[in-house]
């Protein structure tokens, strides 16, 4: 049973960053439910914990102590930065510790799903001195989603779908480093299901709708399909474990059972 600690950053009498009528404290409250709740429903054989689910007061040690006295095995603390600049930032801890190759190796892995997923800018994959990081007995990373401060990171930063698109990308890294079963879709627990993209580039839909694009997938990718072929809009999709949508044109896409 894997268990992951979810931390967001900041509550209560402590907005974190502020900006454009916005404040860290909703932003990365919001982030971490959704993630939970993509994880949960995606996902089997895991177990969250969250540092808190409402807008409360709790200090860093009280944060650590959870996730230390639980015995989590990786904790991701989610911020939204400030200060001057665009784009996504992570950090792990910047001392010397066992474990800390893996400790980048995992980070790698959700850092790289958040860029993809998010389309911010990569300000790259950075290492700190903080106390989340510090004081977590296991792997831990801190990701700053976006500045509260620049205008058009606030503008996504507002939008429901652009913060589940944060989530996502949480999610689909921290399943990759941890390797999460994905949830059978349905009661033949035999078989999966799996699309292969066979153009050179092909949209996903952050929803059943085909406007809502999401990300650009390219040719050899492969995706476990959680949603049987369905009519939208006089075409067909799939979903796929990440959540997205993908057509099901067998033009674009090879549809195969294993
Ligand atoms: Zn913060």
């Amino acid at each position: 049973m894997t268990k992951i600690f979810i931390d967001p950053g900041h509550g209560g009498s402590d907005p974190g960053a502020t900006g454009n009528g916005l404040q860290e404290k909703h932003l990365t409250l919001a982030i971490a439910l959704k993630l939970r709740d993509i994880l949960n429903s995606q996902y089997e054989g895991h177990s969250i914990m969250l540092s808190r689910t409402t807008d409360q007061n709790i200090s860093l040690s009280q944060r650590t102590n959870m996730a230390n006295n639980w015995g989590a095995d990786y904790l991701v603390s989610i911020h939204i930065n400030a200060g001057g600049g665009t784009g996504f930032e992570s950090y792990t801890f910047n001392g010397s510790y066992s474990g800390k190759a893996e400790t980048n190796r995992l980070r790698g892995i959700v850092h790289d799903a958040v860029v993809n997923q998010t389309g911010f800018r990569d300000r790259g994959k950075k290492e700190a001195n903080f106390h989340m990081l510090r004081e977590s007995a296991m792997p831990a990373v801190l990701t700053e989603n976006g500045f509260i401060d620049h205008s058009a990171d606030a503008a996504n930063l507002k939008s429901d779908a652009f913060l589940t698109r944060i989530a996502r990308g949480h999610a689909v890294g921290l399943a990759n480093a941890l390797g999460l079963t994905p949830k059978s879709s349905g009661g033949d627990t035999g078989t999966q299901k799996f699309v292969e993209i066979i153009v050179d580039s092909l949209w996903t839909y952050n929803t059943a709708d085909w406007d809502d694009k999401a990300v650009v997938v390219n040719r050899g990718e492969v995706f476990t399909v959680i949603r049987d072929k369905f009519p939208v809009g006089g075409g067909y999709m799939y979903q796929i474990k990440s959540g997205l949508y993908i057509t099901a044109n067998s033009s674009y896409v090879r549809y195969y059972t294993r």
